[in-house]
């Protein structure tokens, strides 16, 4: 983990300050950043994965300390289900799964009618097949439909 917990006597002077993605608040946070200033502190500091000049992330709100390299995270909440929700609504829709049933089971997942939509659109795009008997509509690489087995047709012809 990159928490550094300083002791009070360690002397840091102020070297700027920003916006950053605090990984304890879990969310946008102003911070300090901080430079270690004796020697003390810098061999101190060296014990964890500090940057070369002994600088070092202050969240204003918690406190906490962090490596420089927080910075590089994205100012946002990190959202890694929303890749596995898509990755998984693709594998789904392109096994034949119709978009109709994704949208429904999306909504009853809680999400908005819209932004299952969207999903859908991110996951597969915006073309689809359509089924001559049901109208219900499939991924492009899709065949056949699912309810009735019939061989689907391009939303263009
Ligand atoms: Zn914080
Ligand atoms: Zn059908």
């Amino acid at each position: 983990m990159l928490f550094i917990v300083f002791g009070t006597k360690t002397k840091t002077e102020d070297v700027g300050g920003g916006e950053f993605y605090c990984p304890s608040c879990q969310t946008r946070r102003k911070f300090t950043r901080k430079r270690a200033k004796n020697y003390f502190a810098l061999y101190f500091v060296a014990l964890f994965p500090l940057n070369e000049a002994g600088e070092f992330i202050e969240c204003q709100h918690c406190g906490r300390s962090y490596n420089p390299e927080v910075l590089k995270q994205k100012l946002s909440k990190p959202q890694p289900d929303v890749a596995r929700l898509l990755q998984n609504v693709k594998t789904r829709l392109e096994n034949g799964y119709p978009v109709e049933y994704m949208v429904r089971d999306l909504t009853d997942d809680g999400l908005d009618l819209d932004v299952a939509r969207n999903t859908i659109e991110m996951a597969i795009g915006k073309q689809r097949k359509t089924c001559p008997d049901c109208d219900l509509t499939y991924a492009p690489n899709v065949m056949g439909c699912a309810d009735c087995d019939r061989a689907l047709r391009s939303a263009q012809e």
